[in-house]
């Protein structure tokens, strides 16, 4: 079906059982950004799918970022005449469009609003965030919530925002956009950390994960166009530093390969573009399994480890059509790498890279952080030492983007060398953003004025270079995300 107007909306359902359903007047689901970014989230799709499984297909809201209004595919129905609202969230930069949408729909007085309930790995990471505007929440697995869930929406297993607030309040002390620079201020920062990390271990709920979740429509105006996306696993087997995600201690849990292939058997039907989902490389003998069941598939991997690989990896990929592989070696300084959680070395990479060349695959997305360098002398220190110690030197950002260009330099002389091609290596740029749930917590956020000094300098180096291309990610957005994560929300008003 094609509708007309601003948003494209065109769709084919993969779950007929859902699109058979009449659409709800009371219950909607929204995904606080577009229809294009909503429409290729997995955890929207399976809130939406639990509603469904529950008798009710929500009517689906995303909201325009131009004119901060909500629009749905579904109905014509303004959201304020729903009575009660889902909100799946991934991102805690998207709170801001959704709290002024929601103020815009409904008016400033968040108590006369409907009843709304909220979850996702926004929630998981900064449930503080979401009190005032959701009355109830859900952290962990969604399972558990919409197992048994009451008739007619009238009982639920979702926690009072209220109780969460209160837990917050009691023990926190607040930052602002001043007090969160100053060094000072280091015994509130480890308390919130800690605190939020204890929160997590005891609210968190988990469910005994047998079945996958997938996409229950596609669409070409979705950010991965047409994609059956697919969980393979959930949750991470490893640690990395500077990753929440990591670090809440949630556990890892890899989908029975039966379950994986009946669900991809619905999509691939409708088409060849598999999105596989999971933060780690599956074993082998998942992708061998889906490759000979679906062999017309193209599978795309949302991320790949470079210890993960082994050569029959690497010969399967070889036969996947795989255009450009996308790795995170996160810095190009081996022991800074160790520390953050990443066990292999820059001669790995390189012989990985090396390995795809010869296997045919030519194209390379690397993504780097940069405000992570150590001193050696800091190297030696404590967590409490690192902190007051931490104020990053522009020097030490300098030295670390020279390492980053060595490195990219050596990957290419080094390929060249034994394969004589130069491979195309686009490089990502992101600045570290230390957050409360992360194990370097205790990090400075890298400055505005050094952040653009070393885009100029990266981008003067690459000038000249042959087959490399680089991009860096919005320092504002970083920004936002920084203080989004420390309960500063000071900018949601304006
Ligand atoms: S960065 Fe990736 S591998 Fe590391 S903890 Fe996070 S999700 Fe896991």
């Amino acid at each position: 079906m094609k509708y007309e107007g601003d948003h494209n909306f065109q769709e084919t359902w993969i779950l007929k059982s859902i699109q058979n359903l009449k659409v709800s007047d009371d219950v909607v689901i929204i995904y606080p950004n577009s229809y294009k970014v909503g429409s290729s989230n997995l955890g929207f799709h399976s809130i939406f799918e639990q509603l469904a499984i529950n008798g009710k297909r929500a009517a689906r809201f995303f909201i325009d970022s131009r004119t901060l209004k909500f629009y749905s595919p579904d109905t014509k129905l303004r959201l304020k005449s729903f009575r009660n609202i889902y909100i799946s969230i991934s991102f805690e930069n998207d709170l801001i469009n959704l709290y002024k949408a929601l103020r815009q729909e409904m008016g400033d007085d968040a108590s006369v609003w409907p009843e709304i309930t909220i979850g996702g790995a926004a929630v998981n990471t900064s449930p503080f965030l979401f009190t005032g505007i959701a009355d109830l929440m859900g952290i962990g697995d969604s399972e558990f919530y919409f197992e048994n869930f009451g008739y007619l929406f009238e009982s639920n297993r979702f926690y009072d925002c209220k109780q969460i607030d209160e837990y917050f309040k009691k023990q926190l002390e607040p930052f602002d956009e001043k007090s969160i620079f100053e060094d000072s201020n280091f015994d509130n920062k480890k308390n919130f950390s800690t605190i939020l990390k204890i929160f997590f271990q005891n609210w968190n709920k988990i469910c005994d994960r047998q079945i996958p979740f997938a996409s229950n429509f596609i669409s070409p105006f979705s950010a991965f166009p047409d994609y059956f996306l697919i969980e393979i696993s959930r949750g991470c087997p490893f640690s990395c530093a500077f990753c929440s995600f990591g670090n809440l201690g949630k556990p890892y849990d890899l989908f029975p390969i039966e379950k994986i292939i009946e669900k991809i058997e619905r999509g691939y039907s409708f088409t060849k573009q598999i999105g596989l989902v999971c933060a780690a490389l599956p074993p082998i003998g998942y992708i061998e399994n889906i490759v000979s069941n679906f062999p017309d598939a193209n599978l795309h991997f949302s991320s790949l480890r470079v210890d993960s690989f082994d050569d029959r990896y690497i010969d399967i990929f070889s036969t996947l059509k795989v255009q450009t592989v996308t790795l995170a070696p996160e810095t190009a300084n081996e022991n800074i790498r160790k520390k953050l959680g990443k066990n292999f070395s820059d001669a790995q990479i390189i012989e990985l890279i090396k390995n795809f060349v010869k296997n045919g695959i030519y194209k390379f997305k690397l993504y780097f952080i940069i405000g992570l360098k150590f001193s050696n002398q800091r190297k030696q220190m404590s967590d409490n030492e690192q902190f007051e110690n931490s104020k990053i030197s522009e020097e030490e950002i300098y030295s670390e983007i020279e390492e980053l260009i060595d490195f990219i330099d050596k990957i290419q002389s080094n390929v060249y060398s034994q394969t004589r091609i130069l491979p195309y290596i686009s490089i990502s740029i992101n600045p570290f953003i230390p957050k409360p749930s992360c194990r370097w917590w205790f990090f400075p956020f890298i400055s505005k004025n050094v952040y653009e000094k070393s885009r100029k300098i990266i981008n003067k180096k690459i000038y000249n270079r042959k087959k490399i291309d680089v991009d860096f990610f919005s320092y504002r957005e970083a920004l936002k995300e920084y203080l989004l994560s420390w309960g500063i929300k000071d900018n949601l008003k304006n």
